[in-house]
C-alpha cells in the first residue's frame, strides 16, 4: 500500500482531457497537491492508503470551473443598476459609484464575497480586472484559490492610479512581488481600446513581450465601440491592435461580439484567444460572439461571467448553460456548442488561455488537484442517463458539494473552510447600505 494524502472516491469523473469520457465508479489519488492517479475504485482501495479517504458515491468530479473573465471586487454592485445600455450603465451608474467608493477596503471586502460566490459555485480560478489588484491578490492567498490577477491598465485617473504610466509601473511592481506565488499568475489588463490610447498599449506590449505575460483586455464588446474607433481613428478596434502588434496568443479579447469573417481568420491564423461572456453580454444588449464560427475556425475560446453588475452573478454553470443555448440559437443549429465543448470551455480552454493549461483545467496524472464534487442523487438531476449533458443542461451550482484547489479542501459539504462567510456577509450588508443612500 501506498501511503498518500487524499483519495476521493466518487461515483463518476469526467476528466475533461480525453474530450467526451466519462469514468465511472473510479477514484482521484492526491499526493502534494497533485493528482497522482486516477483509477477504478476497487484498485484504489487495495493500492492506496490515504489519510483523508473521502466517499462521493453519489457524485461527480470535474475539474476546477475557470471563471476566465471577472471583476470580482464588483460584487459589491450586484444590482445596484439594471436593465440599462453599457455606456449609459457605465457613465452614469457604474463610474460614478467606483468613483465614490472604490478603496482597499472596498476591494477586500468585495473580492472575498466574490471568491466565497465562486467557490460555493465550483470555480477554482478566476481571470480578474480590477483596482487595487494587490489587494485582491492577498485576498486571493488568504483564502487559497487559483487566481490570474490583471494589472489594470486605464487613461482616466482612480483612486488606484493617476496616468496610464503609473498603473504600468504599480503592476509591474506587483508582478515582482507575485512572481513565485504558487497559485496567482499575472496579466495585464488594459481595460479596452476605447479607454487606453496607443502609447501605453505599446508599452504593453513590449512588456507582455519581454515577461511573457497574457494580455486581458474587452474588445469589440459592442456596435458603438466600432462605430467610435472607426469615427476617432478612422479603422475598427482590431484592426488598430493588430497596428500596434497586439494580437498574439499572449491576447485575452473579452467578449468579441462584433466580428467580420475576415477577422475571425486573422484572429485564428494569430492565436489569439476569445472569452465569451454570454449572460453579459445578453444583460446589456451588446451582440452576440458567434462561438459557433470561432470554433469551426479552430480558435481557443474560454467562459467568464464579467463582474457581477452586468450578469449579476459569478456562476460558471449558469455560462456553461447560456454559451450552449445561446450558440444554438445564434447557429440556428442545435448541434452547435455541445454540452462536452461547454464544459471545456470553463474549464480547459480558460487554462489554456491563462497560460496554465500545463497546471490545472482537467483531471489529469501531475496537474494540480483542482477538483469540484457535484452531487447527483436529488430530484432535480433524475432520472440520469448522461453525466455531461446533466452538469450542463440540469444542474445548477447549488448541487457542488466540494472544492479542492491544489489539494487543499477549500468548501466542504458546502461550508467554506477558509474565507468567514458572517463576516464577509455583515460587511456586505454595511457596504449595501453605504451605497444605497448615494
Ligand atoms: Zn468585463
Amino acid at each position: 500500500m501506498t501511503h498518500i494524502d487524499s483519495l476521493i472516491h466518487a461515483r463518476w469523473i469526467i476528466p475533461v482531457q480525453p474530450d467526451g469520457v466519462v469514468l465511472e465508479q473510479h477514484s482521484l489519488a492526491i499526493q502534494d497537491g497533485r493528482i497522482l492517479d486516477i483509477l477504478p475504485q476497487s484498485d484504489a482501495r487495495t493500492r492506496y492508503q490515504a489519510d483523508h479517504i473521502i466517499e462521493r458515491g453519489e457524485h461527480v468530479l470535474i475539474p476546477g470551473l475557470i471563471n476566465a473573465h471577472t471583476h470580482a471586487a464588483m460584487s459589491l454592485l450586484r444590482g445596484l443598476a439594471d436593465d440599462l445600455p453599457l455606456m449609459d450603465w457605465l457613465n452614469h451608474h457604474i463610474w460614478p459609484a467606483e468613483t465614490k467608493w472604490v478603496s482597499e477596503e472596498f476591494v477586500r471586502d468585495g473580492s472575498q464575497l466574490a471568491m466565497a460566490e465562486m467557490l460555493r459555485g465550483g470555480t477554482t480560478c478566476f481571470n480578474d480586472m480590477y483596482f487595487f489588484p494587490e489587494v485582491t491578490a492577498h485576498a486571493v492567498t488568504e483564502c487559497g484559490m487559483r487566481a490570474c490577477i490583471g494589472l489594470i491598465v486605464i487613461d482616466f485617473p482612480s483612486a488606484w492610479a493617476n496616468s496610464a504610466d503609473e498603473y504600468l509601473d504599480k503592476g509591474l511592481a506587483l508582478h515582482d512581488e507575485l512572481r513565485n506565488h504558487p497559485l496567482i499568475s499575472t496579466a495585464f489588463a488594459p481595460h479596452a481600446p476605447y479607454t487606453v490610447s496607443d502609447a501605453p498599449l505599446e508599452r504593453i506590449r513590449v512588456l507582455a513581450d519581454e515577461l511573457d505575460l497574457p494580455v486581458h483586455m474587452h474588445v469589440h464588446e459592442t456596435a458603438a465601440e466600432v462605430e467610435h474607433s472607426q469615427a476617432q481613428f478612422g479603422i475598427r478596434p482590431l484592426e488598430r491592435l493588430a497596428r500596434l502588434g497586439l494580437i498574439s496568443p499572449t491576447l485575452l479579447a473579452v467578449h468579441m461580439t462584433q466580428l467580420l469573417d475576415a477577422e475571425i481568420a486573422h484572429l485564428a491564423a494569430s492565436g489569439t484567444h476569445v472569452i465569451h461572456c454570454p449572460e453579459s453580454n445578453l444583460k446589456l444588449a451588446s451582440g452576440f460572439c458567434p462561438s459557433h464560427k470561432l470554433q469551426r475556425a479552430g480558435i481557443n475560446i474560454a467562459l467568464g461571467t464579467d463582474g457581477s453588475a452586468s450578469n449579476n452573478d459569478l456562476d460558471m454553470f449558469g455560462e456553461m448553460r447560456t454559451a450552449a443555448l445561446l450558440a444554438k440559437a445564434v447557429a440556428n443549429d442545435a448541434r452547435a456548442l455541445p454540452a462536452a465543448q461547454a464544459l471545456r470551455m470553463a474549464t480547459l480552454n480558460g487554462a489554456r488561455a491563462l497560460g496554465l493549461g500545463d497546471e490545472t483545467g482537467s483531471l489529469e496524472k501531475g496537474k494540480a488537484a483542482d477538483v469540484v464534487a457535484v452531487r447527483f442523487d436529488e430530484i432535480e438531476c433524475q432520472p440520469f442517463y448522461n453525466p455531461i449533458s446533466q452538469l450542463v443542461y440540469a444542474t445548477g451550482r447549488d448541487k457542488v458539494t466540494d472544492v479542492w484547489v491544489a489539494g487543499r479542501q477549500l468548501l466542504k459539504e458546502r461550508q467554506l473552510m477558509t474565507l468567514d462567510a458572517p463576516s464577509i456577509l455583515a460587511r456586505t450588508r454595511i457596504w449595501r447600505d453605504k451605497i444605497a443612500t448615494t
